[in-house]
């Protein structure tokens, strides 16, 4: 089976967990420091606030931004619901724009339609690790707000020769099992703005400062970082120009095989970004013989794994619909949820795994 996904665990990383289990010191300690400082580095950024999730770093980044009860934050539909989540648990109401159908990220002009006086953050995603476009940024510097850049699937990407980190005012970051880098579950928020990473820390620690003790600033929960998972990101950051350069070259292997093949859309990649591919989606449309359920069913019987991220848009899930969202409001999302497929980009296949993969849809 040539699976979608597959996490890279190396003997060091069990002798390094080991050794902090020796340690005694397993919670929010020199590990925790030394990966926030390793992402400072490679993000190139002043602050680096590591939690135990990306959820959790989008939390804290929202609340560190001002974002609460009334507001509104402008996000994708087409997305992990944890980004759309994360403003609901602000007591805020996610407005969605549609995407834009070549780089599955949110639309600029779409953006520009659903400001109003309550818009307080831009939460744009850098979905499948593609950057999201920078227009956004002039308009939240037009419009007076606030930038969050969810870049849970993003880590190694660029923008003008920029790596992800610093794009907006705050990025949120994820270190679950299945992303490009990873320690089992962990989140990493990085900032260039000290208040930011102030409050950032506070939050992830009930809202201790961590300079007083049993001084609490306001409403916090425990967000904090395990020395343990700590460990595990170090090693997997400095490998991650190995595991990027993987990925992007898979990536390019499977676009020269499969375009040209009629109802197939390869990825696009802007020339202005560095895409890390965390998923390699093709859009299956109506002039490929088969649609896409079949073509995922047809790749299953040939024990190649696909996914489908992401079926439903969110502004169809009840949690979710605000303002009676319903069926036709986003319809780039709603058409693109039917069209997506991630096949596997995972810097441990080989050649022959890619070739096989090509081949399999090519003869169809
Ligand atoms: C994975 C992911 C998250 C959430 O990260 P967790 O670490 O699983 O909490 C948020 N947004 C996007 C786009 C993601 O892919």
């Amino acid at each position: 089976m040539i699976q979608i996904s597959k996490p890279i665990i190396t003997e060091k990383d069990v002798q390094d967990v080991s050794d902090v289990l020796r340690s005694g010191m397993i919670v929010q300690g020199p590990k925790v420091r030394e990966l926030e400082e390793a992402f400072c580095k490679y993000c190139n950024v002043k602050f680096a606030v590591a939690v135990n999730s990306g959820t959790a770093a989008l939390h804290a980044a929202l609340n560190a931004l001002g974002v609460g009860f009334g507001d509104e934050v402008i996000t994708s539909p087409f997305t992990f619901v944890a980004t759309a989540n994360a403003i609901l648990m602000c007591g805020a109401t996610p407005v969605f724009a549609d995407i834009d159908e070549n780089t599955f990220c949110i639309d600029p002009l779409e953006v520009n339609k659903k400001i109003t006086k309550k818009t307080r953050v831009i939460l744009p995603v850098s979905l499948y690790g593609l950057p999201y476009d920078k227009k956004i940024d002039e308009i939240a510097k037009t419009n007076s707000l606030k930038v969050l850049d969810d870049a849970a699937q993003s880590i190694g990407s660029k923008r003008d020769g920029i790596v992800a980190g610093s794009f907006g005012d705050v990025t949120a970051f994820s270190l679950y099992a299945t992303k490009n880098i990873m320690c089992g579950e962990g989140g990493m928020i990085t900032t260039n703005d000290e208040e930011y990473a102030e409050y950032c820390k506070m939050f992830r620690h009930h809202g201790q400062s961590e300079k007083v003790r049993y001084e609490y600033y306001g409403l916090g929960y425990n967000y904090r970082m395990t020395d343990l998972h700590a460990a595990i990101g170090i090693n997997q950051l400095s490998n991650i120009e190995n595991y990027s350069l993987k990925r992007i070259n898979n990536a390019n292997i499977l676009t020269a095989g499969l375009r040209g093949i009629k109802g197939i859309e390869c990825p696009e990649i802007p020339d202005n970004c560095r895409h890390v591919f965390h998923q390699y989606t093709i859009r299956v449309t109506k002039d490929f013989s088969m649609n896409r359920d079949q073509l995922k069913e047809y790749l299953q019987s040939k024990e190649i794994g696909t996914a489908i991220y992401y079926p439903k848009p969110l502004h169809l899930y009840k949690h979710l619909a605000h303002s009676g969202c319903k069926i036709g409001d986003f319809p780039v999302a709603e058409k693109t949820s039917g069209e997506v497929l991630s096949l596997p980009v995972h810097p441990s296949l080989d050649d022959s795994d890619l070739d096989f993969i090509i081949q399999s849809i090519k003869s169809i």
